[in-house]
C-alpha cells in the first residue's frame, strides 16, 4: 500500500475509533453503505444528460458534491479492505491484470460489450 493510502487508512480507523463505532461496521454494513454511497453519488447524474452532467463538473459547489460522494464510496471501500486485510492496491492492480487478459485490445477496442462476447 501506498504511504499516502497507509496514513489516510490509519486516520480512518482512529477517525472510527474516537467515536467507537466500530461495532457498528460489521462487513455486511460495510458492504451496505458502499452501495448506499455509490446511490448518493449516481443522484449527482439523476436526470440530466451527459453533456449537462460533464457540464456541472466545471461549477465548483457541484465538484465539491461530487468530491464527498466519491470520497464516502472511497472510505468505505478502505474500511473493507481493513476490516479483512485486503490491500486495496495490489487487490486493484491484480484486477486490472486481469482485465487486460480478460480484454485484449486487439477484440476490446472501440467496443462496449463484455468479455463474454468479445
Ligand atoms: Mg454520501
Amino acid at each position: 500500500m501506498t504511504d499516502r493510502l497507509a496514513d489516510l487508512t490509519r486516520d480512518l480507523i482512529a477517525f472510527r475509533d474516537e467515536r467507537d463505532w466500530k461495532k457498528f461496521h460489521t462487513l455486511k454494513d460495510l458492504i451496505l453503505s458502499v452501495g448506499i454511497e455509490a446511490g448518493e453519488l449516481m443522484e449527482l447524474a439523476q436526470w440530466i444528460d451527459t453533456a449537462e452532467l460533464e457540464a456541472r463538473t466545471t461549477d465548483p459547489a457541484f465538484r465539491q458534491r461530487l468530491s464527498e460522494e466519491v470520497s464516502d464510496v472511497f472510505l468505505y471501500l478502505l474500511l473493507i479492505c481493513e476490516k479483512t486485510g485486503i490491500d486495496p492496491i495490489d487487490a486493484a492492480m491484480h484486477k486490472m491484470a486481469v482485465n487486460r487478459r480478460k480484454y485484449p485490445p486487439e477484440k476490446a477496442r472501440g467496443r462496449a460489450v463484455k468479455y463474454t462476447d468479445l
